[in-house]
């Protein structure tokens, strides 16, 4: 009985152990050099060899290349002294690459000698990929956020594209051959923008691009091309690569950017998914650039116009000047004879429109002067409050037909002279209190303030308590014909006279602010170099000066706006290279900040003339510009730029460079003292 339910108990554990055996996880059994003796079918399924296919083959047979042998040589290693090993191994299988989790155990007879080796799998093929997948996405959402980013940024299309082209090389997501960027009319093919190896000629070396450009050159553009970008996605296959031609829409042209890329970049969804983000983002970048450009186009087309038209209006109203004297002339002649009430009405109605004309002619003729720079003007030494009381007597007349009152503040105990020219400055400051009562409120206020902030300059405010200016024009303040909103009042003007001081003050090295007053009306600030102390060595104490020049109103508004916290900091504006010039020949700058895209000079010619002159030689001159590729900035720095900015504009970096300049002026005062 005991002998029977022994052999039960061994037939069982055999059934037990077969059944184990056979099991689902994946089992191999070897004998002590690696020869399959016997597998399980779960393992025959995971290599997809049937078992009589491997028995009496060695292991080997399924080594996979992704291992150097020194690896299999530590596995028998461990095996050897320890009797095991385990751990994450690739192999060849019969029709794919794996990777497998494997578990190895060495067998041993009585005598403690290694006989067979049982070895279990586990497939980790799906998780590693998985994890491969994720890993790639994510790479790809940092490259995508990376492309947004250089999209929105302020580079040039070639920049752009060059640095587009560059991060996705860099994170190794693809072999990027060649970006092209093609525009075609019906007509035929011009590459307006190219980069990589295509050019016209580089077209005939690389004959998958030429054939797409032949393509859309001597057949019309294809009608598929003419989609919009959303769309965008058109293939061509090329042997290799596949073209990757993205319509976009772009003005009255149909224009085709061409990607270039090795022909698996598509093969999955994953990758088809980031190409078509990323075309999307090169789409927005490029027509971003196209519409920008065209902005650029019409900007100095405006400005062509716009010389033409001061031109125009130059010799016109010198035409003009002539009859209407005569008109002024005769009515005045009229008024004089006996005349009656009737008559004399109209005769003086003749007569006030007739000033008023010339008024308007004379101020049209000043502008185009100062716009073509024909007007020449005597800067001397003058008394400032002899201006101001001859100014103020022309406007009180009219101040008082509204009941406002005018009156002069300051707490100086000497007022020093001014560098002006004495007419010039007239005009100026007559216009500031013409507008004053004209925009005033009845039985309102104006006060004229005298200040000396800082050393080298006297700042005469006009002050009134009228309407204020509406914030949302200020950034177009001082241009030409802009009334900022009073075209809709009943107050008469043509928005010529504010425009005129800027000029005036300019020329004259001075500048003119706004600031709306509180609780209402409007202050307008004169600053003016004081005449005994406009040379650079006697203004020790004076504030940094900074010339900016830039012909971008907006930009020149902001940084006004950054630095206007900074009371140490005075800063001037230009938007003209050779007004600028002119400035900075004449006013001692401690810094003078260049937009090298002047459309009057370039930033070399600037440069040349600043270095040229003994006044300005020193003075350190930064270089802003939206490129921010090193060539250009090391460009620059070779030039003689002291630094370069890109735009947007790193304050921080700006207040650096001018806290720097500072201490080493500050240091240079010591040093002489
Ligand atoms: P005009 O007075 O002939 O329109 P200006 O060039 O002198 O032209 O002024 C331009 C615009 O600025 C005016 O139309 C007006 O809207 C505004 N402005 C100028 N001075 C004042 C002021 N003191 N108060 C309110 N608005 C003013």
């Amino acid at each position: 009985m005991s002998l029977i339910s022994a052999h039960m108990d061994v037939s069982e554990e055999l059934k037990l152990l077969a059944t184990a055996f056979d099991a689902h996880q994946p089992i191999a059994i070897l004998d002590r050099n690696g020869t399959f003796i016997r597998v399980n079918q779960a393992f025959s399924k995971l290599t997809g060899y049937p078992g009589h296919q491997l028995k009496g083959h060695n292991v080997r047979m399924l080594r996979s290349k992704r291992h150097q042998e020194q690896f299999y040589r530590d596995i028998w290693q461990s095996l050897y002294d320890k009797g095991h090993w385990q751990g994450e191994l690739w192999n060849q299988l019969k029709e794919r690459e794996a990777l497998h989790h494997v578990n190895i155990t060495a067998v041993t007879d009585e005598a403690g000698h290694f006989t067979h080796y049982v070895a279990f799998y586990e497939d980790q093929s799906e998780i590693y990929y998985q994890q491969q997948l994720l890993e790639q996405k994510a790479r790809q959402e940092n490259t995508l956020s990376i492309l947004l980013a250089l999209c929105l940024e302020d580079l040039p299309m070639q920049a752009f594209l060059s640095q587009c082209r560059r991060q996705l090389e860099l994170k190794n997501l693809w072999s990027w051959k060649q970006l092209a960027l093609y525009t075609t009319d019906h007509s035929g093919l011009r590459t307006v923008i190219e980069h990589g190896d295509c050019t016209d000629q580089g077209c005939q070396k690389i004959p998958m691009t030429l054939s797409l450009c032949k393509q859309v050159a001597e057949h019309q553009i294809p009608r598929e091309l003419k989609l919009k970008s959303e769309s965008a996605g058109i293939c061509i296959l090329e042997e290799t690569h596949t073209l990757y031609a993205i319509p976009l829409q772009q003005n009255q042209q149909s224009c085709v950017l061409v990607l270039s890329l090795p022909s698996d970049t598509l093969s999955s969804p994953v990758q088809k998914d980031f190409v078509h983000r990323v075309v999307h983002i090169l789409g927005m970048g490029i027509n971003k650039r196209a519409t920008e450009q065209a902005l650029i186009e019409a900007r100095e087309k405006a400005e062509q116009a716009n010389k033409a038209k001061s031109q125009l209006l130059s010799s016109v109203s010198h035409e003009l000047r002539t009859p209407l004297n005569a008109i002024l002339g005769f009515s005045q002649i009229m008024l004089s004879d006996g005349l009656n009430d009737e008559q004399r009405e109209n005769a003086e109605e003749i007569h006030s429109s007739g000033q008023h004309l010339l008024t308007l002619i004379n101020d049209i003729l000043d502008l185009a002067r100062m716009e073509s720079g024909r007007i020449n003007l005597q800067i001397e030494s003058v008394p400032v409050r002899n201006i101001i009381d001859e100014s103020i007597s022309l406007i009180r007349q009219l101040a008082s037909t509204r009941q406002i009152t005018i009156s002069i503040q300051h707490n100086l105990t000497d007022i020093p002279n001014i560098l002006a020219d004495k007419t010039r400055l007239k005009q100026v400051i007559v216009n500031l209190l013409s507008n004053a009562v004209k925009y005033n409120v009845d039985q309102g206020h104006i006060e004229v303030t005298l200040e000396q902030s800082d050393p080298a300059f006297l700042s005469v405010g006009v002050r009134d308590t009228g309407i204020g200016i509406n914030p949302d024009y200020h950034s177009q303040m001082f241009q030409v014909f802009n009334r900022l909103g009073a075209e809709d009042s009943a107050v008469e003007g043509t928005g010529i006279g504010l425009a005129i001081c800027k000029r005036l003050m300019q020329m004259m090295y001075g500048q003119i602010s706004y600031q709306p007053a509180e609780p209402s009306g409007s202050i307008f600030t004169l600053d003016i170099p004081i005449a005994s102390t406009t040379d650079r060595t006697e203004h020790h104490q004076s504030r940094f000066s900074i010339l900016y020049i830039d012909n971008d109103p907006i930009r020149q508004q902001q940084i006004q706006t950054m630095l206007q916290q900074r009371e140490d900091i005075r800063l001037f504006t230009e938007n003209n290279a050779s007004y600028a010039l002119d400035l900075a020949l004449k006013h001692s700058f401690d810094l003078i900040l260049l937009d090298t895209d002047m459309p009057d000079l370039s930033a070399e010619e600037v440069l040349e003339i600043l270095k040229a002159s003994p006044r300005t030689a020193t003075v350190p001159v930064v270089a802003i510009n939206g490129t921010q590729d090193n060539s250009t900035i090391s460009q620059s720095l070779k030039a003689g730029f002291n630094e370069y900015l890109p735009r947007p504009l790193d304050m921080e970096k700006l207040l650096l460079i001018i806290e720097q300049l500072q201490q080493e002026q500050h240091q240079l005062l010591l040093n002489t003292d």
